[in-house]
């Protein structure tokens, strides 16, 4: 027996003409099976095949937690003498067609393939995983929402703490702590970046003691049902220089005119040249130095990207970020991210934590 997700990437293989899926650890394996496997160097791997019921390769101790979520497919286990590779050539025989492998698959697991299945060509599993992905169901949107409004709280805390003469690295250890203690069962990642620090997009918090006069960039998330919030505010330690309320003015005003835009049929670039125009108009267009978002679900960063050059069409369940950011070199920064998705007729965020500039002491 097989689920609905595994029967669509079956139906998935068929029409490309791909002879086997085979993923380990990660976001496929889960979107397909519920299985939130080990990344280990015994081999983990999910076989489908278009024509036989899938089956999942997994070490003999694993069985346990294995069986708990892959009811309905077929679990073979094989102990520490056993060559897994081998098991997964056996079941299958000479294979001539292409076979799709999980992007993250570790080489040491491809290689082994490849030697076992030489007849074979190799292609990355998201050439067929990406079309089921990237349109979320409506249980998927529930738990990105959910995963936001976790964050979303964690965002008013720090608007109403204060943080001066803390290190950049405390601040972040209580912002993960935060986002355990508001429901997420993970945190991914807790940037704070302060003074010209915040001019680092994806700066490591350190040792730098926050002041008055500190821009202060607090970019976070995790995840809740194994799906991903990614916020990002921006605060200012005492009051601001007129330089940063201007730059965040229009920043303010990027970040909504990329939301405004999304809806279905617009190409992902024509997100990201909304919020880019409006900073380039101001003047702030060398300073804005990324894409305007990525999209988001079991991994943090996933299709769609919204990137110049992305002609994509936007769907109603995309779900990405809207990010843009300023940075000035050596002096401060500003971003403003929220997770949007796309619905039947527009963007809706779900990040809802304010978005004005927040004077912090
Ligand atoms: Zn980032
Ligand atoms: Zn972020
Ligand atoms: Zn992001």
């Amino acid at each position: 027996m097989s689920s609905i997700r595994t029967d669509r990437a079956r139906a998935a293989l068929r029409d490309a003409g791909v002879a086997a899926l085979m993923c380990g650890p990660g976001a496929d394996l889960r979107y397909l099976t519920g299985y939130h496997a080990l990344p280990l160097e015994r081999m983990t791997l999910l076989v489908v095949t278009p024509d036989a019921e899938p089956f999942l390769v997994a070490p003999h101790l694993e069985r346990p937690r294995a069986e708990a979520f892959t009811s309905g497919i077929e679990l073979v286990t094989f102990g520490e003498t056993d060559d897994p590779v081998a098991l997964v050539s056996s079941r299958l025989g000479a294979v001539h067609a292409p076979i799709a492998v999980g992007d993250r698959l570790w080489a040491m697991f491809v290689l082994r393939l490849q030697a076992a299945f030489d007849r074979a060509s190799f292609v990355p599993a998201s050439t067929i995983m990406k079309v089921l992905r990237i349109r979320k169901d409506d249980a998927e949107i529930d738990a990105l929402a959910r995963s936001g409004a976790a964050a979303d709280r964690v965002a008013a805390l720090i608007a109403a703490s204060s943080v001066a003469g803390k290190r950049e690295r405390d601040v972040s250890r209580w912002i993960s702590d935060a986002l355990i203690a508001e429901g997420l069962e993970q945190v991914n990642f807790a940037i704070v970046a302060a003074g010209p620090n915040a001019a680092s997009p994806h700066h490591e918090p350190g040792d730098r003691v926050i002041q008055a006069g500190d821009a202060l960039v607090c970019d976070f998330g995790g995840t809740l049902d194994g799906y991903c919030s990614d916020i990002t505010r921006t605060f200012h330690v005492g009051d601001p220089p007129h330089e940063f309320v201007q730059l965040f003015g229009v920043l303010h005003e990027a970040q909504e005119a990329g939301v405004n835009a999304v809806k279905p049929g617009v190409t992902a670039e024509s997100v990201d040249a909304a919020a880019r125009e409006v900073i380039a108009a101001a003047g702030y267009g060398e300073y804005f130095i990324h894409r305007t978002g990525h999209g988001i679900g079991l991994e943090e960063h996933e299709e769609p990207y919204i990137v110049a050059g992305n002609t994509e069409p936007l769907e109603p369940g995309m779900a990405f970020s809207v990010e843009p950011g300023i940075y000035i070199p050596g002096t401060f920064g500003a971003r403003i991210e929220d997770i949007v998705v796309c619905t039947d007729g527009s963007g809706r965020r779900l990040n809802n934590a304010s978005r004005d500039l927040k004077v912090i002491a």
